[in-house]
């Protein structure tokens, strides 16, 4: 048997889809059917109902799917947006480039996940809304965060980059917000052969003004009439099909991660110097990554890196700690700065064997277990 275990397996994902899409790649591309199309909005289609909304617009990347939603919100200079410091940095980005300023929210030591009562410590006078991040997979409250935001007026926003098809007591995610924002890079969930994302909303007028603002400002049903400045920033007809097409294979690529998932946490439970991360009773996590937290994360990840097995950080440094947005970091965040240094994501992807799996819990059960013995006759 191979020994290494990558850290994810894109390769057979695409394996599953290319017979059904390779003779329609071939006739988009000889008719030249790239941008727009019937493709796309089939797409759009899909993905709105599947996420049980009404509207969904297809952009270029998970980055502009936000910072379009953003300013479709008419957020701007002088505004403030909350965001959780523990994820990926797109998250703040995006505030940023919609000329707002991003506020950073602690998150919750179990979950990793933003909550009410971190969301009402970062609130102002200035606090237009709030993103929440359904990190690594796991939905957020948005049941409660929901009533916390309305409560105060606020708007919220999902970022659902990591989490196709996650919900929270049976409602899917992208459906709570004022609106969601999914990215579809390669390796997320659910992922195309190159950028791409897409924004759900209820909303037909923030729809509207999105799709708007993505296709350099034009009016509704005009070709000339630009009403805004915008940008372009489209979800092009080759990935469309991509996309399409997994997701047909979405729900039984997800069942996979979390057989994988819930393989690890029993293999893995009760290790000294290991922590499992938290899953929520109500929640339906997906398991874009599987993050555990160590003590000694440097060096496990280290070993494990020579035993052939492939790991991430997700993520070396909460956002606030990052030099890029050094200017917006106002307080400590313990929970997120702890975090941050113990994080380590273990491989997972839909076609992780058993065997895989087994082999990742063996080596780092024996490098826990060893160092506890090595380490008894403490002198
Ligand atoms: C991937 C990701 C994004 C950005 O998506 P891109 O398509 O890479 O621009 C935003 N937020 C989170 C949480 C992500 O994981």
């Amino acid at each position: 048997m191979d020994p290494t275990v990558p850290f994810t397996d894109l390769g057979a994902m695409a394996d599953e889809i290319w017979p059904g899409i390779s003779e329609p790649f071939r006739r988009a591309i000889s008719s030249a059917e790239f941008i727009g199309g019937p493709a796309v909005e089939l797409f759009e289609d899909d993905w709105a109902r599947f996420c049980g909304v009404s509207h969904a617009i297809g952009v270029a990347n998970g980055t502009d799917a936000l910072q379009l939603t953003l300013r479709a919100l008419g957020v701007g200079p002088g505004d403030e947006v909350v965001v959780p410091a523990s994820t990926f940095v797109a998250t703040a980005e995006a505030v940023v480039l919609a000329g707002a300023t991003p506020r950073f929210a602690d998150v919750d030591p179990q979950t990793m996940l933003i909550t009410p009562d971190s969301l009402l410590a970062a609130i102002t006078p200035r606090t237009q809304g709030a993103i929440a991040v359904h990190l690594y997979g796991q939905p957020a409250d948005m049941e409660e965060l929901s009533s916390t935001a309305s409560e105060r007026g606020l708007f919220l926003l999902e970022d659902a980059a990591q989490a196709h098809g996650a919900s929270w007591r049976g409602q899917l995610v992208g459906s709570f917000g004022d609106a969601a924002c999914f990215s579809f890079y390669p390796s997320k969930n659910l992922g195309a052969f190159g950028d791409g994302g897409a924004v759900v909303t209820r909303d037909a007028n923030l729809a509207r003004r999105i799709r708007s603002l993505a296709d350099h400002g034009r009016m509704t049903g005009s070709h000339h009439g630009h009403s805004l400045v915008g940008t372009t920033s489209r979800l092009d007809s080759l990935q469309a099909r991509v996309l399409h097409a997994k997701l047909g294979r979405l729900p039984v690529w997800t069942e996979a991660r979390r057989a994988a998932a819930a393989r690890y946490r029993e293999g893995l439970a009760d290790l000294p110097g290991l922590e499992l991360m938290g899953e929520h009773v109500l929640a339906h996590h997906v398991y874009h990554l599987f993050v555990v937290r160590l003590s000694e994360r440097d060096r496990v990840r280290a070993e494990l890196g020579k035993a052939g097995v492939q790991t991430g950080v997700h993520y070396a440094l909460p956002c606030h700690k990052e030099m890029a947005f050094a200017q917006y970091a106002l307080e400590e965040l313990p929970n997120s700065e702890a975090a941050a240094t113990e994080v380590l994501s273990l491989p997972m992807f839909p076609h992780i064997s058993r065997a895989q799996v087994d082999r990742v819990i063996d080596l780092t059960r024996s490098l826990l277990t060893e160092k506890a013995v090595a380490g008894a006759p403490a002198h």
